[in-house]
């Protein structure tokens, strides 16, 4: 019930369930995302670190489609960003943090 899933795709949640969402806390799953950066003499491939989790206390991730979200856009309905439509897979994008 407190999955990405849920959250994105049901825009009219009633405050009880609403409630119970926030009793069970964001998602925080292992993702699997891999990414590569470009260095001047090799590239370099950094994995996903659960850890982001603690840094982040607004980020909850999907285990379907490997992507991260912001909790808070998702729970509040809030603007609608690459933070809670697609997702995203790294901090190339920095969310704003307008909640
Ligand atoms: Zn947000």
């Amino acid at each position: 019930m407190n999955s990405v899933d849920f959250l994105s795709t049901n825009k009219d949640i009633t405050y009880e369930i609403r409630t119970e969402i926030k009793r069970l806390g964001r998602p925080t799953p292992d993702l699997i995302i891999s990414k590569t950066d470009v260095g001047k003499s090799r590239n370099y491939s950094r994995n996903f670190n659960s850890s982001v989790y603690d840094r982040f206390k607004w980020l909850c991730g999907c285990p379907k489609i490997n992507k991260l979200f912001c909790y808070i856009c998702l729970m509040m309905g809030g603007n609608q960003s690459a933070w809670t439509q697609e997702g995203c897979v790294g901090k190339g994008r920095r969310h704003k943090a307008t909640a």
